[in-house]
């Protein structure tokens, strides 16, 4: 790890987002100063596409609220701010919904959390991961907390977008809006070269084909079947078009949708387990013995139900990868078609694109673009992916054959 990387200390963790961090440690640190907690905006929403580490940001900033150390806030070094991090922090609460939406259930906790007091920390944090999935009634719940928040409780929102279908319009007013953005090639590369010793090179491509999200970038750097599992999704931008090899294609993208997500998890599981052991270890309360294993067993229950309940999730940001990759490629074939300069969303794909543009019209690739935006739409309403896929290739052969293959048609 460089030096710079561990000068930031918890905040190393974000890429690209300058500004969210700056402001996050300013607001940190002069939180430190506000005992009273009367100056302290209570309630925040982190928005950013998948991968921004809009969740990851959320976390960080939990962790520089409830540090103790005398230098720069979020020292990524003290007790607070190692439990913070790895998830056994007493004060702060993580909410993940369970499956689709927040529940009524879960909203009760989260206004009962928020009405206490910290036990040790020097805030009561909550942060609500996916605060998209809240359902109505869970919203307007919330809402009355952030309108009239206790002293000492902070609330931090995590979702996609501030779009109205993601946050309700009145919850998102009463929030300190960070936008994180898709973090640049460049930094995305520079991560993969500090962190992960890549070679300059190999790091540039992986960040130029990743879409802006890091985890992917350095997977496809370091993994082969990361690459071939990319140009397989990509290659169905053209086995789509045969009426042969369509629904085989998109059949074989199902499976190895989830064998991605398996081998994806496989690793983040290890990884959470590892970290909640170290904070358990760390964590010298004087408690009893039989009370300390009784009280691991229960976070290592935890863990494994949060888990779960992401896997949902997961295997939806993946599928959505996919289908944003392969929308990419019919862009691109757009872009090609009519001429137009903007940057590749594929540029190691320029000749597949191409071919794309010369087999239909540009009213053809828009109708696939269509086909693909139509997909993602039908899975977020559960229609079985299977179907939504068959659906999608159907809809994009039919935009390779009369009239959409016949110039200006
Ligand atoms: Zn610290």
């Amino acid at each position: 790890m460089s030096t710079e990387v561990a000068e930031r200390g918890v905040f190393g963790r974000l890429v690209g987002q300058h500004d969210v961090e700056q402001s996050l440690r300013d607001a940190a640190l002069s939180a430190r100063g506000d005992s009273s907690g009367s100056e302290m905006t209570h309630a925040w929403l982190f928005t950013g596409p998948p991968g921004s580490g809009r969740s990851v940001a959320a976390l960080c900033f939990a962790a520089a609220l409830q540090c103790t150390s005398d230098g720069a806030p979020g020292c990524g070094e003290c007790h607070a701010c190692t439990t913070t991090m790895g998830g056994t922090h007493g004060d702060v609460r993580r909410i993940i919904p369970d499956g689709l939406s927040i529940s009524v259930k879960g909203m009760r906790e989260i206004v009962n959390i928020a009405s206490r007091r910290p036990t040790t920390g020097r805030w009561q944090v909550i942060v609500v991961e996916d605060a998209d999935r809240l359902t109505e009634g869970a919203a307007n719940a919330l809402l009355k907390v952030v309108e009239e928040p206790p002293d000492r409780t902070v609330i931090l929102l995590c979702a996609p977008t501030t779009d109205p279908e993601d946050m309700s319009v009145t919850l998102r007013s009463r929030c300190r809006h960070m936008p994180l953005v898709t973090p640049s090639v460049e930094s995305i590369a520079q991560v993969l070269i500090d962190r992960d010793g890549l070679d300059p090179e190999r790091a540039r491509i992986a960040a130029s084909i990743s879409g802006g999200h890091v985890g992917r970038a350095r997977r496809l750097a370091t993994d082969e079947s990361a690459r071939d599992e990319r140009q397989r999704s990509l290659r169905l931008a053209a086995d789509a078009i045969g009426a042969s090899t369509a629904y085989k294609a998109a059949e074989n993208l199902v499976k190895s949708i989830e064998a991605d997500t398996k081998a994806f998890y496989a690793e983040l599981k290890e990884q959470e387990l590892e970290e909640l052991k170290v904070s358990l270890g760390g964590g010298g309360t004087g408690k009893g013995t039989a009370g300390t294993l009784r009280g691991s067993a229960g976070l290592i229950k935890d863990l494994e139900a949060r888990q779960k309940s992401r896997d949902t999730r997961a295997r939806r940001d993946l599928l959505d990868r996919t289908l944003i990759d392969l929308a990419g490629m019919y862009r691109d074939a757009l872009s090609y078609s009519l001429g137009s300069t903007s940057t590749a969303t594929h540029p190691d794909m320029a000749r597949q694109a191409a071919e794309l543009a010369a087999r239909t019209s540009p009213e053809g690739l828009l109708k696939c673009i269509e086909a693909v935006l139509e997909c993602r739409e039908a899975v977020d309403f559960n229609v079985k992916l299977q179907w939504a896929l068959d659906a999608m290739v159907a809809s994009i052969g039919a935009a390779f054959r009369p009239p959409f293959s016949r110039s200006g048609g």
